[in-house]
C-alpha cells in the first residue's frame, strides 16, 4: 500500500532488493561461522557406477549445510555466495580434506586387491584462481595418506576457460601430483574444442540437462551421443549425471558411456549410508 502511495512499484522493488541483500549478507556471516566451527557442514557422497553393470566405481563429494534456523540448504544457494566472497577457498579445503579422509577409511574396509574406488571433488573457478590451491591439494593428499590416483577434481568448462592460459599450467601441476581431472557439466559452458584437447583432463561429465533431454527427443539423444563420441575420440572417460530412469541407463550404455550417477542408482548419501554401498558393493537400480 505504501509502495503505491510513494509512486508505484519502484519502491516495492527496492525494498525487495534490499531484503535480498540483507539475506545474502546474513547467510555470508553464518557461512563464515559454519566454516570456522565445521559442524554444520558435512559431505554427502553420491555413488558413481560403471555402466551397464552398475558396479560401484567411486563417489562424488557434495557439500551440505544444516543451517541452525533455515534447515538444510542446497549448495546451489550457498556455493554462489561462497564464490563471490572467497569463502569457497576455506570451504573447498574442508570438503577436500574430509573427502580424502573418508576414502582412506573406506579403502581400508575393502578387500585387498579390490579395484580402487575414486573420490571426485568439485572445484570452482575461484579456487582455480587461488594461489595456494596446489599447496592445499598437496596437503590434503599427504595428510590423509590417500593414493592420489583415487582423487578426481571436477571443474566446469567455464572455470577451466576463465584463465585459460594460466589454468593449463596449473592443471598440469595438479596432474603431476598423480590425481585425475574431470570436466563437469560438459556442454553447458562455452568450451572451446581447441582448449579441450590441450587440457590434461581424464574425463568428461555429461550435464544432467542433456541426460534429461535424451528421452524427450531424438535431438536430445543425438546431443548425448555426440558428447560421448567426442569424449572417446579424445580418449577420455565419460560419466553421465542425472540418470533417473532405467531407460536413460540403457540408452547411455548402448552409446558406450562408461559411467553414470543419478537417482536411479542413488541420491547423494550421508557417509554412514554411503558406506553400505562399499560393504555390499551391490548392483543397484535394477
Ligand atoms: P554438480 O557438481 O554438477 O553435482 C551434481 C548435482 O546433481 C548434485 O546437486 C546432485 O545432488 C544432483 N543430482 C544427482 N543425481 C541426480 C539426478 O538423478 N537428478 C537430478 N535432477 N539431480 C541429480 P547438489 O548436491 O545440489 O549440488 C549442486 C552443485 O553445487 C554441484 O553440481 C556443484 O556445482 C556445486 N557443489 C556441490 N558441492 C560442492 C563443493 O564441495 N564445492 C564446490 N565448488 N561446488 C560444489
Ligand atoms: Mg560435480
Ligand atoms: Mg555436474
Ligand atoms: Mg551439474
Amino acid at each position: 500500500e505504501r509502495a503505491v502511495e510513494s509512486g508505484g512499484g519502484t519502491c516495492l522493488y527496492d525494498e525487495t532488493m534490499h531484503a535480498a541483500q540483507l539475506d545474502r549478507l546474513s547467510l555470508e556471516t553464518d557461512l563464515r561461522h559454519a566454516i570456522d566451527a565445521g559442524d554444520q557442514l558435512w559431505v554427502a557422497y553420491q555413488p558413481i557406477v560403471a555402466l551397464p553393470e552398475g558396479r560401484l566405481a567411486g563417489f562424488e563429494a557434495l557439500v551440505r549445510w544444516d543451517h541452525p534456523t533455515r534447515g538444510r540448504l542446497s549448495p546451489t544457494v550457498f556455493i554462489p555466495i561462497a564464490e563471490v566472497t572467497g569463502l569457497i577457498v576455506p570451504l573447498g579445503r574442508l570438503v577436500l580434506h574430509r573427502a580424502c579422509h573418508q576414502m582412506v577409511r573406506w579403502t581400508a574396509m575393502r578387500e585387498q586387491g579390490a579395484e580402487p574406488l575414486f573420490m571426485s571433488v568439485n572445484l570452482s573457478a575461484r579456487q582455480l584462481g587461488d594461489r595456494d590451491l596446489l599447496e592445499t591439494v598437496t596437503e590434503a593428499l599427504a595428510e590423509s595418506g590417500i593414493d592420489p590416483a583415487q582423487v578426481k577434481l571436477e571443474l566446469t568448462e567455464s572455470a577451466a576457460m576463465s584463465h585459460a592460459g594460466e589454468t593449463i599450467g596449473l592443471l598440469w601441476r595438479l596432474k603431476a601430483l598423480g590425481l585425475r581431472l574431470s570436466i563437469d557439466d560438459f556442454g553447458t559452458g562455452y568450451s572451446s574444442l581447441s582448449y579441450l584437447h590441450r587440457f590434461p583432463v581424464d574425463s568428461l561429465k555429461v550435464d544432467q540437462s542433456f541426460v534429461a533431454a535424451m528421452c524427450r527427443s531424438t535431438e536430445g539423444r543425438d546431443m548425448v551421443r555426440i558428447i560421448v563420441d567426442l569424449a572417446h575420440m579424445l580418449k577420455l572417460d565419460v560419466i553421465a549425471e542425472g540418470i533417473e530412469t532405467a531407460e536413460d541407463a540403457k540408452l547411455l550404455s548402448d552409446m558406450a558411456c562408461g559411467f553414470g550417477q543419478g537417482y536411479l542408482f542413488s541420491a547423494p548419501l550421508p557417509p554412514r549410508e554411503a558406506a553400505s554401498w562399499i560393504t555390499s558393493s551391490e548392483i543397484a537400480g535394477r
